[in-house]
């Protein structure tokens, strides 16, 4: 479960700089209409649910990230 104190971290982040700058989804360039918080390395794939491994990107990339990491995901979308 992700905490109320990592959420907010992670959105005050994205507002201004870091990895998930809100307002665009770091992943696929599109205006977050749906942000959602995701784990760079999935919980299924020991990823923790601290700040540092959450980030912002949108419902889309969410679904269709899956279980990736985000290095996964980033390579996949750069081979397409
Ligand atoms: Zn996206």
């Amino acid at each position: 479960m992700i905490s109320g104190d990592a959420r907010r971290t992670v959105l005050r982040r994205g507002s201004r700089k870091g990895p998930a700058k809100l307002g665009v989804c770091p992943l696929c360039g599109r205006t977050l209409l749906d942000p959602e918080i995701d784990h760079m390395q999935p919980i299924s794939r020991q990823g923790t649910d601290f700040a540092e491994n959450l980030w912002v990107i949108c419902r889309r990339c969410n679904r269709t990230k899956r279980t990736q990491t985000r290095y996964e995901f980033e390579l996949r979308m750069s081979e397409s």
